[in-house]
């Protein structure tokens, strides 16, 4: 046994059922949302008085048209999003997703989260639904800028704005209010969650569609889904298991009942 975390972790009989669903499955999709990035200190957007969102309406300030109409408004707030989401680490239930995909139990990660912190824990089959931080790109001319370019441009410019080299205001690579989903990402994530004998949806209110459809695609092409998720979902009633505590203490104990052990998180890319 290796309850690294002190846990009486194979005790808990709702950890040890979905290691047995785990098991069992020919095909493990996971699901993630905001929650399995809390343990790194990102703010949950949906906790109320709490976090970036706090005291603005994201509607004003990360919507496509906010985008358009006054970019500087936009990278006040989305410069300040950059800065702190891009110093952020990958925490042990990212690295409890790469232990079951190292192992042939996990076929791929669909995430909400922009964080990238799956990319960084070292995930490879990995869907990021709404985009991701890690470019922006010009909506005039096509250039992609990594995150670390965008970021020194954000705070080289006099007007805070970064700009293209052809002065066009970029964009971050994230879905924001107004615009659709990516369609290739979308689509991937169907297949996916149409091929899964189970889903683990973590960290997710499972309430933002389309997002939120991918379990009930699970659900209706003959899977199961499984949820460790604090707070309520729409689909409690239909999961295998349900999980309501720490993420990271869920995650070990289920990974404990496997006989695995969480990798320490590598160190983060360059
Ligand atoms: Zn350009």
């Amino acid at each position: 046994m290796s309850a690294t975390n002190g846990r009486a972790a194979a005790t808990d009989p709702a950890a040890v059922r979905l290691a047995g669903l785990i098991g069992e499955a020919d095909s493990v999709v996971a699901l993630t949302g905001a929650g399995i990035s809390v343990p790194s200190g990102s703010p949950d957007f949906r906790s109320p008085g709490t976090g970036l969102w706090a005291n603005v309406n994201p509607m004003e300030v990360a919507h496509i048209d906010a985008f358009h109409r006054d970019p500087q408004k936009f990278w006040s707030f989305y410069g300040q999003r950059f800065q702190t989401l891009g110093d952020k680490r990958p925490n042990r239930a990212h690295a409890a997703l790469v232990a079951l995909e190292r192992t042939g139990r996990l076929d791929a990660v669909i995430t909400q989260n922009i964080d990238r912190l799956h990319e960084r824990a070292g995930t490879q089959s990995l869907v990021e639904v709404h985009g991701s931080i890690a470019h922006s790109s010009c909506l005039v001319c096509g250039l992609r800028y990594e995150l670390e370019a965008v970021r020194a441009l954000h705070e080289g410019a006099a007007d805070g704005v970064p700009r293209c080299d052809c002065g066009a205001p970029l964009k971050p690579g994230v879905v924001l209010f107004g615009e659709y989903l990516p369609v290739q990402a979308l689509a991937r994530a169907e297949a996916l969650a149409a091929g899964a004998d189970l889903m683990l949806c973590i960290g997710s209110s499972l309430e933002v569609y389309p997002v939120a459809q991918l379990p009930e695609t699970t659900l209706s092409n003959g899977g199961q889904i499984a949820i460790l998720t604090q707070g309520r979902t729409p689909l409690d009633r239909h999961a295998a298991v349900r999980l309501s505590g720490d993420v990271v203490d869920e995650l070990d104990a289920v990974l404990d009942a496997l006989g695995l052990v969480i990798p320490e998180a590598p160190p983060p890319a360059p």
